[in-house]
């Protein structure tokens, strides 16, 4: 049977749909390359959120086109996601593919392939909205009787669940809604049975994932005894027997409400933990981008979730450089950076996206400024960064052993509750487990573990 190759651009929720869709290709005999190099099938899931993420995708697949094509014409060549949803079939002119597959019909991928390599059709270009599309990212790679560690062990850990799709929120500078629609919620019923089995596999922690996850079910479900549909949801999968942590990504600050808060008080499974993108400190500039949120609720959130878990852990998105944004209003959101200590932030340069509002707003910020403030705001978290893990050395933290250490594989490396990686010596029976360690040493964005102390 020939064999795929997925190179996947941005975020998890892509990374997720890669997965499902390689394990539609698992599940018709193909086997799983782990470079292009002499793969039958090249497909690139795309991310429009920044042009840069296009350009990246767009220059990778005319390299690969011209270098495969060369020696072989019979090599499929695709493109999956929120860059094919967009751009549709001028992708094939622009590149040579045979495949543009769009965010609502990643399931019929293998299928496709299928008919381009049987030479039934002879490219195919399909970006049309597909009802029900929301619960079609459902299948997970079995690795059912992969044994001896190793990258396949880490994905037996920690898996990753589409509870919904698309995004109605339309701040002025996304893509999102135009890449993924309407908002869409899988039921509670059906996603607690993807859990199920994922427990049943082995896995311990589970992060559920959507654009907004906190507007989960909003429409089909709705509020019950003062609980989001979102909250009956983590009370569902909380009650999942075998999972041991249970985290999502990414919620919207306008979803965290008292039953969210209160959430992390009364379910022990759910890590304290909290990406939340807060996108600017200043109200002028948050009100341009349509967030539905002031800074003084921004803050607040922080306060009531530092009030819940102390130890909670906490990072943003922030885009500078916005339309219209001055001296002024960058100022603000570098004291809001330093209000928050948030322990990481991914600083984003503004980047004008296709039919969005911001994209023709007046007083767009020359390129060198948003270098300038993206510079002095990431030095800025940095520093508060190295603070805040250095607060762990000689701490006692609880990880979930993942698997090998992705910088050296002849360590492992878990997380902490709230997020952090940490490194240690350990041995292929430690994966999967909980473990107490103690810090011994700090480094960026990593904490080191002593063995020598295990279980204080
Ligand atoms: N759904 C999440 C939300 O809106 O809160 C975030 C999803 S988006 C895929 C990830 C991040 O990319 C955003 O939080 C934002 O900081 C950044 N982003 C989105 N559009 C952007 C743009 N046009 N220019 C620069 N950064 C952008």
């Amino acid at each position: 049977m020939p064999s795929v190759f997925i190179k996947t651009y941005g975020c998890q929720m892509n990374e997720r749909d890669s997965e499902a869709v390689a394990a539609q290709f698992v599940a018709k005999g193909y086997s799983l390359a782990s470079s292009e190099k002499g793969a039958d099938v090249i497909l690139l899931n795309t991310c429009s959120v920044r042009d840069q993420a296009e350009q990246k995708a767009i220059g990778k697949m005319q390299n690969l086109a011209a270098e495969v094509r060369r020696t072989d014409d019979d090599v499929v060549l695709g493109f999956l996601g929120c860059m094919a949803q967009s751009r549709g079939q001028e992708l094939i002119a622009k590149t040579g593919v045979d495949l543009v597959v769009g965010t609502q019909k990643f399931h019929r991928t293998a299928d496709y392939v299928d008919d381009l390599i049987a030479a039934r059709r002879e490219s195919i270009v399909d970006i049309a909205e597909e009802q029900g599309s929301e619960a079609k990212i459902r299948e997970h790679i079995d690795l059912t009787g992969v044994t001896g560690g190793g990258a396949n062990a880490r994905q037996l850990v920690s898996g990753f669940v589409s509870i919904m799709q698309g995004c109605n929120q339309y701040c002025t500078f996304c893509i999102v809604p135009y890449t993924r629609g309407q908002e869409r919620s899988r039921s509670i019923e059906d996603i607690v049975a993807e859990c199920r089995g994922l427990a049943a596999a082995g896995y311990k922690e589970i992060t559920l994932l959507g654009q907004i996850v906190t507007s989960y079910g909003k429409r089909e479900i709705g509020t019950c005894d003062g609980k989001s549909a979102f909250v009956q949801l983590l009370d569902a999968v909380h009650e999942i027997e075998g999972l041991q942590r249970v985290r999502f990504t990414s919620p919207h600050p306008k979803g965290y409400g008292d039953d969210l808060a209160e959430a992390y008080a009364r379910l022990p499974k759910l890590c304290e933990s909290a990406h939340i993108p807060v996108q600017s400190g200043s109200d002028r500039v948050l009100k341009l981008m349509h967030r539905g949120y002031t800074r003084e609720r921004f803050l607040g959130i922080i306060q009531k979730l530092r009030a819940v878990k102390p130890g909670i852990g906490l990072t943003t998105d922030i885009i500078v450089g916005f339309p219209g944004e001055t001296d002024e209003d960058f100022e603000q959101t570098m004291s809001l950076a330093r209000e928050v200590e948030f322990d990481n932030a991914y600083i984003f340069k503004y980047s004008p996206r296709k039919d969005t509002p911001a994209a023709t707003m007046e007083n767009q910020v020359p390129i060198e400024l948003r270098e300038e403030r993206h510079a002095r705001l990431l030095a800025q978290v940095n520093e508060i960064a190295d603070k805040r893990y250095a607060a762990f050395l000689n701490q006692k933290v609880q990880v979930l052993v993942e698997g090998p250490s992705r910088r050296n594989a002849a360590r492992l490396q878990g997380r902490t509750r709230c997020n952090k990686i940490v490194v240690f010596e350990g041995a292929d029976r430690h994966i999967g487990q909980l473990m107490d360690l103690k810090i011994e040493r700090v480094g960026s964005f990593t904490l080191y573990g002593d063995p020598a102390i295990l279980n204080l």
